[in-house]
């Protein structure tokens, strides 16, 4: 294995401080390194394994699409793409969708969309969008624009112009930086990255209500906590607040490399028109029988049920652990089966003596833990999970 991670720094941009395993095959929720060791997997690729490891119904149904065709062309109709458009459009209630390959070129879309939409009221080009501190939207230089981590746009500057930044779950804040030249409001319903931080319902309300009183176009970033991982298809819908623009990735493929921005009729038919936006390989039929089959087994496994019925027993459990161990730990924060526990020092070493007892986690800043299983795990994955975390954190207290 060394061997290999020797070969890998000497080959791959060094843009990660990547975990000491080479990981081989993954099989239900768990995952195997080339030297067959198991580990239990409570990340599953950042929030995209939703249905785990070789399900045999999703592999087979791409296999059958690659023998078939991989890729055409946008330029012309394929049925994997109208079929996955469809379903896509009943699960969120949105009525146009642009496919894209990753979730950073969707939030590119997005901001394309709104701005093209304020372009065509007032034909001018000085429109302001509000973003949040601490958001994450990608590393492409419009998503970054509006990433609330001035860590991660400093060495890239200058971003994309006329950007503000308002803080998450205060709505004075949003009223602040408010003005005649705002033409979207954008943010993630649950901050992913920026350390799992859930929306509040008179937040994203009031934020609603605001964009409809002044034309402005509400963004919500779901690429992280769609996809059924709160319990709902999208973390919105809990709210019934619905986005003028949304994004989608991560889990929409599982694993195929696909995303998708989508809005209402009204901004449908009043921003992007044809020669606006494009993509080669966006909604290629490859990636939409990838959409099509996960969202269709999504329905049949009742993996939603299965989201909230494991996600209260996962936030127990996380909680439990939280009191046991209040000197370590200092709150737990999530929603469904997106959850952090919040640390009062760096996590790093519980991570990694958590790998070397056969547990992936991801942090989520320093002091968080990640949890991001794909959504088909079941109580006792949660208690083998607690089992081993409670050992590193036992551990952690005697040195
Ligand atoms: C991961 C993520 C992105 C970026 O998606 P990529 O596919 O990595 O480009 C954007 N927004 C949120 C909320 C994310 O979690």
């Amino acid at each position: 294995m060394q061997e290999y991670i020797n070969e890998a720094e000497e080959a791959l941009l060094h843009t990660y401080n990547r975990y000491q395993v080479v990981l081989d095959k993954g099989e239900g929720v768990y995952l195997y390194d080339i030297e067959g060791k198991k580990y239990l997997d409570f990340v599953s690729g950042i929030a995209v394994f939703a249905l785990g490891y070789q399900n045999k119904e999703y592999n087979d149904a791409l296999k059958s699409q690659i023998d078939k065709v991989i890729h055409t062309s946008n330029y012309y109709y394929n049925v994997p793409a109208i079929e996955a458009a469809k379903k896509l459009k009943q699960i969120s209630g949105m009525d146009r969708v642009f496919f894209t390959n990753s979730g950073a070129e969707a939030v590119e879309g997005a901001i394309k969309a709104a701005r093209k939409y304020a372009y065509l009221k007032d034909g001018t080009t000085d429109h302001e969008i509000i973003a949040m501190n601490h958001s994450f939207h990608g590393r492409t230089m419009g998503a970054l624009s509006v990433t609330g981590n001035s860590h991660y746009r400093e060495a890239f500057e200058p971003m994309i112009g006329n950007i503000r930044f308002a803080d998450f779950n205060d709505f004075d804040s949003v009223l602040a930086n408010v003005n005649e030249k705002t033409c979207a409001i954008i943010f993630e319903t649950i901050q992913g990255e920026g350390g799992i931080h859930p929306v509040q319902e008179d937040f994203i309300k009031n934020v609603k209500a605001l964009c409809e009183e002044r034309d402005i176009l509400l963004i919500l970033d779901e690429i992280q906590c769609g996809m059924g991982r709160t319990g709902f298809m999208y973390a919105w819908q809990k709210f019934g607040v619905k986005p003028d623009i949304m994004t989608t990735a991560k889990a929409l493929g599982c694993g195929v490399p696909v995303g998708a921005f989508m809005m209402t009729e009204r901004v449908g038919q009043n921003s992007l028109k044809a020669g606006d936006h494009g993509t080669t390989y966006g909604g290629n039929p490859l990636a939409c029988a990838a959409i099509c089959k996960v969202l269709e087994l999504f329905e049949k496994e009742n993996i939603l049920d299965n989201v909230r019925e494991v996600g209260t027993y996962l936030e127990s459990s996380l909680d439990e652990l939280a009191s046991e161990y209040s000197s370590l730990i200092e709150t737990r924060r999530g929603a469904g089966l997106m959850q952090g526990l919040v640390f009062k020092e760096p996590v790093g070493d519980i991570i990694n003596a958590a790998m070397d007892k056969g547990l992936i986690l991801i942090n989520a800043g320093s002091n968080i833990i990640r949890f991001l299983p794909a959504l088909v795990i079941n109580t006792q994955h949660v208690d083998e999970m607690i089992d081993i975390l409670r050992e590193c954190l036992t551990e952690r207290m005697e040195k």
